[in-house]
């Protein structure tokens, strides 16, 4: 057990909090940072269970942090990964409308990319289609030619060298379980000794409110725990998809609908959909934590949720457990596929933060209590954004607590 003194705390070693400390020690090289991460790997949650999309910034609303972060993120990440040495892949994306209905929504995502600046966009149709993504149908589509993948782990486990390389340290294995004020310093008990910091930044993934709340800051809006799960496609079939194949999300959710996604390994996987999890860090379907499931059916703003919405909910959980199902909404995009060209592949659970009126937060958040920040939304795509999310974060402490810049 040891105890250690620091001047800026951060919680959570996942690619907001890396991200955040590397931009903090840019700005700061004199300060003492320690990054606390509970697990003995960093990047073990959502940044490391996640699709590997390097979004290019058209689903968000004009002047969002989503879009603004998005666009800014994507180029910052990619010229992060070319001094650095990352592979990435700009392999391009094509958000695919199979029916009428779905034009005017695509329409709306294509003026959304332009407002937001997201270079190369294109409406096409079913031939340009097939030119690019051969076993794809539909009626028309919007094609991302800018849109790439890369490895979210790999690139936090560089953003973690360089916070070491600043004399920043990355403490695994330190839960943060309690936080107490006194004396002008926060002391942030874990099992493996207490740290004391002057400013504490939370990024805490499926546990911010929980982070929140320990800090004496609302626990409204509250994590709710939204897993996904990922078929893998078949090694011999991989020739049927060369880039993304997405859906025209329904635009009353965040999620962006099962699609097909190419990774940086070659694999070619499907997913993810979207069901509470019955446990924050609930990998499997049969995962459960009690008390979390209780804490999440029991918050008023799950109630108002899933009385509007309990038909979907009752859809996508049927798809969660029924692989034929599963196939049929892959099939709208790619008829050719087969039941067993599908594999069983991993999944991740999204920290969506819900209000107590039952609306899921749509943007990220980011906001302060005394001398502790707290990320409290930092969903998709918060990885493409990171770098641009950590410049944010850091224009906040300094304003915030007064650091000068
Ligand atoms: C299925 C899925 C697909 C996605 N696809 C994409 C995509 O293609 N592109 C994209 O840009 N984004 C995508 N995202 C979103 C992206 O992964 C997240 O927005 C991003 O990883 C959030 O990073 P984070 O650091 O905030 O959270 P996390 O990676 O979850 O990190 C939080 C960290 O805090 C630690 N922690 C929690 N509580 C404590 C505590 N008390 N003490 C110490 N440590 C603590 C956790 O262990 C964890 O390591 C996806 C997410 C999911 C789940």
């Amino acid at each position: 057990m040891t105890d250690r003194r620091c001047d800026i705390a951060v919680i959570g070693g996942g690619i907001v909090g890396l991200a955040s400390a590397r931009e903090l020690l840019l700005r700061h090289p004199e300060m003492k940072l320690l990054v606390l991460e509970k697990e003995p790997k960093i990047a073990q949650h959502q940044t490391g269970h996640n699709s590997g999309v390097i979004h290019s910034g058209i689903y968000y609303a004009p002047g969002s942090l989503k879009a603004r972060t998005c666009v800014a993120g994507k180029q910052k990440l990619i010229r992060y990964c070319d001094e650095h040495g990352i592979p990435y892949n700009l392999c391009g994306k094509v958000i695919v409308a199979t029916d009428e209905e779905e034009l005017p929504r695509l329409e709306n995502l294509y003026e959304r990319g332009r407002k937001n600046g997201v270079p190369g966009l294109e409406m096409i149709g079913p031939e340009r289609l097939r030119e690019i993504e051969p076993y794809a149908v539909g009626i028309r589509a919007l094609y991302s030619p800018t849109t790439g993948i890369v490895d979210y782990e790999q690139v936090s486990c560089s953003f973690a060298n360089d916070v070491r390389a600043r004399d920043g340290e990355i403490l695994t294995s330190h839960e943060v379980r309690r936080i107490e004020e006194r004396d002008g310093r926060y002391y942030l008990e874990t099992p493996a000794g207490t740290v004391a910091a002057r400013y504490v930044i939370s990024c805490a993934g499926l546990y911010a409110d929980k982070v929140a709340e320990m800090s004496g800051a609302p626990s409204v809006p509250r994590i709710v725990p939204f897993r996904g799960d990922y078929y893998v496609l078949r090694r011999d079939k991989s020739h049927m998809v060369r880039g993304m194949i997405y859906p025209v999300p329904d635009p009353r959710f965040p999620f962006l609908g099962v699609h097909f996604t190419l990774r940086m390994n070659g694999e070619i996987w499907l997913g993810p959909n979207a069901v509470l999890a019955f446990a924050r860090e609930g990998y499997g379907r049969f995962d459960v934590n009690l008390p979390e499931l209780m804490d999440a059916l029991t918050y008023r703003g799950f109630g108002v949720l899933a009385y509007k919405f309990w038909r979907v909910g009752f859809e996508e959980m049927y798809r969660d457990y029924s692989k034929i199902a599963f196939l049929k909404a892959l099939q709208r995009y790619v008829p050719d596929l087969h039941l067993d060209d599908l594999e069983p592949g991993p999944s991740g659970v999204r920290a969506q933060a819900l209000g107590l009126d039952g609306e899921l937060v749509d943007d990220f958040v980011v906001n302060h209590n005394g001398r502790t920040l707290h990320v409290r939304n930092a969903p998709s795509p918060a990885a493409t954004s990171s770098l641009a999310i950590a410049e944010l974060i850091a224009d906040t402490t300094e304003r915030a607590f007064g650091l000068a810049g």
